[in-house]
């Protein structure tokens, strides 16, 4: 099996532009960046993603994100920011090591990361809730 290549990168067996690191992770920058600045937090030991990454490691990533967000907010003067982080190919995930997307936002940046709304009923609505909490 092809090994992992956020793993490789995470613990520095290839080389990449890294922006922050410490023990546990390492934060890089994308190298098909949908803005200026986008980065990925990686943690240095393998999850595949949201359902199996322990509690402790997923908020010691939303640190570090804050952390460095905070950081490229201010030296690359970003009007505004996302955090995404997809689980699944459904939602898009295509390298199957958890990553958080810090992905700075500007005024006049071509990018539209956003969702269609829906317009469900309010029955339709309560449905949905009753099968999560049911
Ligand atoms: P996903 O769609 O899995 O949430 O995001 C994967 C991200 O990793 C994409 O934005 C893609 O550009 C980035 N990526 C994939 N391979 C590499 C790589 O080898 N180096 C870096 N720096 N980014 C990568
Ligand atoms: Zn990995």
């Amino acid at each position: 099996m092809d090994k992992c290549i956020f793993c490789m990168i995470a613990n520095g067996e290839i080389p990449s532009n890294t922006i922050y690191e410490d023990d546990s992770f390492r934060v890089i920058l994308d190298n098909g960046p949908a803005t200026k600045g986008h980065a990925l937090v990686l943690p240095k030991k393998h999850y595949e993603g949201l359902f199996d990454i322990p509690e402790d490691t997923l908020s010691g990533a939303a640190k570090v994100a804050k952390k460095v967000a905070t950081r490229i907010k201010d030296k690359l003067g970003a009007d505004g920011l996302n955090l995404i982080q997809n689980n699944g190919e459904a939602a898009g995930q295509t390298v199957m090591h958890f990553h958080l997307h810090i992905i700075p936002r500007y005024h006049d940046d071509i990018q539209n990361i956003l969702w269609d709304p829906t317009s469900p009923s309010a029955e339709e609505l309560a449905k949905v809730r009753d099968e999560i909490v049911g």
